[in-house]
């Protein structure tokens, strides 16, 4: 006879949710707890966050900021966001009609694709990919087509991308700089993406949260900000990387007034709203100067500088980031087969956790030689990566 609860789940589990697996990312979090290790896994900063935002978020509390803000979000902090994309860009937001304050990118981009997408639609995603959109677009019904980053410059093959489009494609899904692989999209990729989303009439849905953390020069370009895009570009980012506040869950959506009006819909019934007291927090943060952005792309850029060299010490091929903060490192040379005995070893014997390459692949056969690991950790943690990672050849 079967349990109570496997019974229960066969009755009522909903078919939407039928092949959703655990997040990988978040599983290897827990494992590196219960065996103590270093984690690598999970992409949150192990140093505290700025000392001027806590005090701001703690006054905030402290001056009674603490009931619901208007849905999609308070007005000084949709401001501020305005403010950024003017300062930053060039580009103007109407706070009114076109910006929407949500829990964290992640509760963006659902609430981004259940407004626009219907059951039966397609999009089209590269691989390897944040493991997040998969759920997002079953839960919407929609069927992903999946368009190659190769490594190990992780670039893709515009015939293949042009063959993913269809009459039925809806959008396109961008996440540069990217996350697993570091690739930051050039303008002249971009530009071929933006040509296809004109063509066949599709939205460009954008994570763009690791905006400020690129490397080697490479520039964070904004699909929105190219010809023809502003009407067809959704924007989706959030303080978490840029401040070093993952836990707040504090993000917005840039999209035109039509298609705001949809997201703020389905955004208002999944939340109500990002916290009030982090919000107002928000407006001090985003008005922080540009060396607060310089700085943080030059500490980025040190560790990973870091991490690679150890990596790469302990046989490890690494693909170059020049943004985001991971790597994919090959483990062909290891004499591991697969990427999670490859994690398996790592967590149980040598004390540091990291996401096996297949999570972010639809085939997990296509990601299995290669490890992600993450280096938004204080110097000391990688220090201590780096020790034990040489014992990997031992
Ligand atoms: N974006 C981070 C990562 O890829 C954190 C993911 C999460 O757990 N939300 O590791």
């Amino acid at each position: 006879m079967s349990s109570p609860v496997a019974s229960l789940r066969t009755r009522f589990r909903s078919q939407r949710i039928a092949n959703f697996t655990e997040s990988v990312i978040r599983e290897m979090t827990r494992l590196a707890i219960r065996h103590g290790a270093t984690n690598l896994a999970q992409g949150f900063p192990d140093f505290p966050a700025p000392e001027a935002l806590k005090r701001a978020a703690a006054e905030a509390i402290y001056a009674d900021i603490n009931q619901y803000s208007i849905t999609w979000g308070a007005k000084p902090f949709r401001d501020a966001i305005a403010g950024k994309y003017a300062r930053h860009y060039a580009m103007q937001f109407d706070p009114e009609r076109e910006i929407t304050v949500c829990c964290g990118a992640t509760e963006g981009m659902i609430a981004v694709m259940l407004a626009v997408l219907d059951a039966g639609d397609e999009i089209v995603l590269f691989e390897p990919f944040y493991e997040n959109y998969r759920p997002d677009s079953e839960l919407c019904g929609a069927r992903t087509r999946f368009v190659s980053l190769r490594a190990p410059d992780w670039s893709f093959d515009r015939d293949e991308l042009r063959r993913a489009f269809t009459p039925r494609t809806k959008a396109i899904i961008l996440n540069s700089p990217n996350n697993p692989t570091g690739k930051v999209f050039t303008r002249e990729e971009l530009e071929f993406i933006a040509g296809l989303c004109q063509e066949f009439d599709t939205l460009a849905i954008t994570d763009e949260i690791y905006e400020h953390i690129v490397y080697d020069g490479a520039a964070h370009i904004p699909i929105v900000s190219l010809p023809g895009m502003r009407e067809r570009s959704i924007l989706v980012n959030s303080m978490s990387k840029t401040y070093a506040v993952t836990g707040w869950r504090v993000g917005w959506v840039l999209a035109p007034p039509d298609l705001t009006d949809s997201i703020r819909k389905v955004h208002d019934f999944i939340t109500v709203g990002a916290a009030s007291p982090l919000q107002q927090a928000g407006v001090m943060a985003l008005g922080m100067p540009d060396q607060y952005y310089v700085g943080l792309a030059a500490e980025y850029s040190g560790k990973r500088d870091h991490i690679v060299a150890s990596l790469e010490g302990a046989g490890l091929k690494c693909s170059i980031p020049h943004g985001a903060y991971y790597v994919m490192a090959d483990i062909s040379r290891t004499g591991f087969h697969d990427d999670v005995s490859f994690v398996r070893h790592l967590i149980e014997n040598i004390g540091i956790a990291a996401v096996p390459g297949s999570s972010f692949f639809l085939h997990p056969a296509d990601g299995a030689r290669f490890v992600r690991f993450c280096f938004c950790k204080k110097y000391e943690t990688l220090e201590t990566a780096r020790e034990k990672l040489s014992r990997l050849q031992g």
